[in-house]
């Protein structure tokens, strides 16, 4: 296995970086403080075409894969701007319609994924199922050619920027009665769709929200794949795109927060000519930081490399992985460097305890550390199931 990035792939995360650098983390911070977004980021980011690096170029995309994805999301994220919407939009929308979609669907919305213009968020979690979407309860009725969509979505991000969230509901399978995942393309102005957005401790422009489904009618193209039978392998195929990409964002997030406070304590000098940085209390903190960063960042890239090899099943152990140690390694960096900042860490001027929110936030979504450990202690350990 070759982690060297090729020279197209070291140009694009020095472009990324270059652009993410021009905004940085007060441009993120104001967007989210005034309760705006990073509109002017996300949209030059498309133009350059960063956001469609893993679309194929038959619809205008970069024609790369994951390893690509994965570069831009870090390097936003080391440059202070993760954006939880490369995840739902680049990572899961266009992979889920580039995989499963019918050849309509991806003509209709590949090519918007690949300049930015199109964005789909996701909603899976819902208030009475959580970690368990066994429990599903929104439901997908036929009405003629159409579907009737009712339930209740928690937690979904960036609603009120995307034109369509991609909705997992369950249908009745006609010849066994059970109860079958399926993904719908729901515009997110569709009649019977509304939304309140829930007050959470994140320091960021993208919002999450309550989604609430009433008999959302929908035509039949707005089944993902056409078919019911599209419904689970569309909704696995988002899993590893997913798990990386947060993944690359943790990563990005602890570079940025090392770096933030090894720039400080190389200079801060309190006791006469020695750096804080001199002394080990300060410096072993964040060279172990620095250490779980990275290997983060490898089993990151081992991820990427297998699924972009075709490789999901393996891809699926090493993302789950990645994710679980970039999460932990993103807390641990930022928690860090607040510490090494001392009071400098609590200011906004810093930008460094405006991560809190989200590197915690990264320990629970988008799928939990707990609930990978039981992936990895099943799928990997060869573990009895508990639920
Ligand atoms: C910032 C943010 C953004 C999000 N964005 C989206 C989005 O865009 N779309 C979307 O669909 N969802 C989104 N989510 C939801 C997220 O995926 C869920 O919060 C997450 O999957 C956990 O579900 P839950 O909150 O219902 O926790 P619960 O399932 O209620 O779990 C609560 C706690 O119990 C633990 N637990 C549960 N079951 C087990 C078990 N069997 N073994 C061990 N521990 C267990 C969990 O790990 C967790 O610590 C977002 C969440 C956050 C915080």
């Amino acid at each position: 296995m070759n982690f060297d990035l090729t020279p197209e792939q070291d140009q694009l995360r020095d472009a990324v970086r270059a652009l993410g650098r021009r905004y940085g983390h007060s441009y993120f911070v104001e967007k989210a403080r005034s309760g705006g977004h990073t509109t002017e980021l996300w949209d030059e980011a498309g133009r350059l075409g960063y956001l469609g690096v893993n679309v194929p170029t038959e619809y205008g995309g970069g024609g790369g894969g994951l390893t690509e994805l994965a570069i831009v999301c870090e390097e936003l994220a080391a440059a202070g701007c993760p954006l939880l919407l490369l995840v739902v939009s680049p990572a899961i929308a266009a992979t889920v319609i580039n995989r499963h979609g019918t050849e309509e669907q991806r003509k209709r919305f590949l090519p918007g994924f690949a300049d930015g213009s199109v964005k789909v968020v996701f909603a899976i979690t819902e208030p009475d199922a959580g970690s368990n979407f066994h429990r599903l309860g929104t439901v997908a009725r036929r009405d003629g050619d159409d579907w009737l969509l009712s339930g209740r979505k928690c937690y979904i991000s960036g609603v009120d920027e995307a034109q369509y969230v991609l909705v997992v509901a369950r249908t009745e399978d006609a010849a066994t009665g059970k109860l079958k995942p399926a993904l719908f393309l729901v515009p997110t102005d569709a009649a019977g769709l509304t939304r309140s957005r829930l007050d959470m401790e994140i320091v960021s422009p993208e919002n999450q929200f309550l989604l609430y489904l009433d008999d959302v009618r929908l035509p039949a193209d707005a089944l993902v794949g056409g078919s019911l039978d599209a419904g689970l392998p569309a909704l696995f195929a988002g899993l590893n795109p997913e798990r990386i990409t947060v993944a690359a964002m943790g990563v990005g997030t602890g570079r940025y927060a090392i770096e933030r406070a090894t720039d400080y304590t190389a200079t801060r000098k309190v006791w006469g000519g020695r750096s804080i940085g001199a002394h080990q209390g300060v410096s072993h903190p964040l060279a172990h930081a620095a250490v779980q960063v990275e290997l983060a960042r490898l089993m990151i890239a081992k991820a990427a490399t297998l699924y972009d090899a075709g490789r999901d099943l393996e891809a699926g152990v090493s993302g789950n992985m990645a994710k679980y140690a970039a999460g932990e390694a993103a807390a641990l960096a930022v928690d860090t460097a607040v510490q090494a900042l001392g009071g400098a860490g609590m200011t906004t001027e810093y930008g460094v305890a405006t991560l809190l929110g989200a590197v915690r936030a990264g320990r629970i979504a988008p799928v939990s550390r707990e609930m990978i450990l039981n992936f990895v202690a099943q799928h990997v350990l060869g573990q009895e199931k508990s639920y």
